[in-house]
């Protein structure tokens, strides 16, 4: 039996990950788990996982949380705590599901504890990529990032000297074969209707600009050790396919599957193993597969990606900051769609010269800074 640390337990992937384990009570034991601001979530698991740890975001939410549940489970709250529950001795597989910065400290201090970690935290791997190097190649980091896991699983059993590229499939978000000007007016709504997946807010913001694909395209630099020029995204709407690798020889092995996140997360809970899904997630091979090249002029967010991924050192960091703040800024009504990238771009603009090593302290600042450098830029208006 495995014991599990699950952070970001409430989150879009966190409820994924739980369907999983409440199906295989035999090969799980939720151990400790997070949510953040939705306590009530928190103690619906509480009463039926029986964790022995829990974390929530502050202390009043802690004593809330006391009040909702009884029994022995220890509450913790803040980043100390999520910290806390991913070292414990018990442990042995921590999944890292919360979003933004915060799951960068708690799956460091995981892996320099020996355990497996299930990533689909991508912010972590995009800012701090040198500080898990070691551990992947360890085979301790495991993605469930859809198109890694896919591209992870194409790659088994090959030498890695044999490939070309890899290839990761975007869905094009919903408004694929919009012009730019047509973007412009675009509202908050019909940005968080995604053709095919269904994610927590944030990715979603990021799946309609394509940060999402340059996030991922930075995860795969570090997660597979790959040349920014052997990675490649092609658009393909139908979201069948998920991740590709292109060999020497001309060959192209795809990774098909249905659109949802239960089929990677289940892939690296049980791996090296393959298991029967509990429900039927078989997908109907049927109608057109179809690819085509991204539309960089409409969504420059993409090549923005590569340029800041191949400057790396501590720019990376400032993307992610940047761009959390322009897609809650977003959310907000702050600004438009079409400033989203704006507001990206004149952040890494301003902080392109920066630099420094690569370390948990320096990658978090450069984020906060980012933030603060975005919002300024969209309190003036100063695009
Ligand atoms: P959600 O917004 O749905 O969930 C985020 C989770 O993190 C919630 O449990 C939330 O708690 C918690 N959380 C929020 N802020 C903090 C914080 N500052 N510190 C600790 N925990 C926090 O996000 P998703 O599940 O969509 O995404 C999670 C991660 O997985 C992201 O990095 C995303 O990029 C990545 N990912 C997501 C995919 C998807 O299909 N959704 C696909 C691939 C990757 P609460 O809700 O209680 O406040
Ligand atoms: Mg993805």
């Amino acid at each position: 039996m495995k014991f599990v640390s699950l952070l970001g337990a409430t989150g879009s992937i966190g409820r994924s990950a739980i369907s999983i384990l409440k199906s295989f009570p035999e090969e799980f034991r939720l151990f400790a788990l997070s949510g953040w601001n939705n306590v009530e979530r928190v103690a619906e698991y509480v009463r039926d996982f029986s964790p022995r740890y829990v974390v929530v975001k502050d202390k009043e939410r802690a004593e809330l949380l006391e009040s909702l549940i009884s029994g022995s489970c220890k509450i913790l709250y803040g980043d100390r705590g999520l910290v806390e529950i991913s070292v414990l001795q018990e442990v042995d597989t921590v999944v890292v599901a919360v979003s933004g910065i915060s799951g960068l400290r708690p799956a460091l201090a995981a892996l320099r504890n020996g355990k497996q970690v299930l990533l689909s935290n991508k912010e972590s791997m995009v800012a701090a990529g040198p500080l898990f190097e070691k551990y992947i190649a360890e085979d301790r980091v495991l993605p469930i990032d859809s198109e890694h896991s896919a591209i992870w699983q194409c790659l088994k059993g090959e030498d890695k000297k044999n490939l070309r590229n890899i290839i990761l499939t975007a869905s094009g978000g919903p408004f694929r074969g919009y012009s730019k000007e047509s973007l412009s007016d675009v509202s908050v709504e019909d940005t968080l209707r995604h053709p095919t997946w269904r994610m927590g807010k944030k990715i979603t913001v990021d799946s309609a600009t394509l940060a999402n694909k340059a996030l991922e395209v930075m995860e795969a630099r570090w997660i597979f050790g790959i040349d920014y020029g052997h990675i490649r995204v092609m658009v393909h709407p139908q979201s069948i396919v998920h991740g590709m690798v292109e060999f020497e020889d001309g060959s192209v092995k795809m990774l098909a599957g249905v659109t949802d996140m239960r089929l990677p997360i289940h892939y690296a809970l049980f791996y090296p193993k393959r298991m029967k899904v509990a429900d039927r997630l078989y997908l109907k091979l049927e109608g057109i597969l179809s690819f085509e090249e991204p539309d960089v002029e409409s969504f420059p967010m993409l090549s923005l990606g590569y340029d800041v991924g191949k400057r790396g050192g501590l720019l990376p960091a400032a993307f992610i900051g940047a761009d959390e703040l322009a897609v809650r800024a977003f959310l907000e009504g702050r600004i438009g769609f079409l400033e989203v990238f704006e507001v990206v771009r004149g952040t890494i603009e301003r902080m392109w010269d920066e630099d420094g090593d690569v370390s948990e302290g320096a990658v978090i600042s450069m984020v906060e800074r980012a933030y603060r450098v975005a919002e300024d830029i969209v309190v003036k208006g100063d695009f």
